[in-house]
């Protein structure tokens, strides 16, 4: 019986926008309230939670959520110590869990920590120890760093943009964590940098040059080898 916790920090940040970002343009919910809410909204928790719902043995522990719903300028330092410590208070006064997701972003940034979902991940880390698998989903251009590889078992990434599989990646995250947790996968993460550039148009995934990496990565991820 998997129990598994559920928590989510989320922000895109601009530094080039002068205007910092604080509380109260986050939406913050907790325990029960995050997953009625999300059970009705087609983002990554909803896309999670239909799979975890579609599977009669899992537990849900839902924690904490605070999500900007657009993109802003860095966060205030003090809004960002509130919603760091709120976040791993929730971990910590969690029950205790056999696996987590995290829904996050990949670009937030205060004014005193240019990686928070790093951090939030190698604090969480000390709470919960190194055997907890930590599935975390990811906006496709969100910055990667090297304490968020670390620190989580597996990263999974939208595939589109314009942003259209926000669901499915939930989806993707729940169903790799649910397979790790049954000792069907142990995933390992290796960082390829690609040496592009790629400008506006040609970011649209459908069409631009940057769909032709996603294409190639599905590939590799069906294929044989
Ligand atoms: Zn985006």
């Amino acid at each position: 019986m998997p129990r598994i916790l559920i928590a989510e920090c989320k922000q895109e940040v601009s530094t080039f926008n002068p205007h910092l970002s604080g509380y109260e343009d986050f939406a913050v919910r907790r325990g029960a309230d995050l997953i009625e809410y999300h059970r009705t909204i087609r983002n990554e928790i909803g896309g999670a939670l239909s799979v975890f719902d579609s599977t009669p043995t899992v537990v849900l522990v839902p924690a904490y959520s605070a999500f900007f719903i657009t993109s802003g300028g860095t966060l205030e330092r003090s809004a960002w110590h509130r919603i760091a410590s709120e976040f791993l208070d929730s971990i910590r006064a969690a029950p205790p869990v056999d696996g987590v997701y995290f829904c996050m972003h990949g670009a937030m940034a205060s004014q005193d920590e240019t990686d928070p979902e790093g951090w939030l991940l190698a604090e969480t880390r000390k709470i919960l120890g190194e055997d907890i698998p930590i599935v975390v989903s990811l906006d496709l251009h969100g910055i990667l760093t090297e304490r968020m590889i670390r620190h989580s078992d597996a990263i999974v990434a939208y595939h589109t943009y314009p942003h259209v599989d926000f669901f499915e990646t939930g989806q993707r995250a729940a169903r790799l964590l649910l397979r790790i947790l049954a000792g069907e996968a142990r995933p390992v993460t290796a960082v390829v940098p690609i040496p592009a550039l790629v400008r506006g148009d040609q970011l649209i995934t459908a069409t631009g040059l940057f769909g032709q990496s996603i294409r190639i990565a599905r590939q590799v991820e069906t294929g044989p080898r």
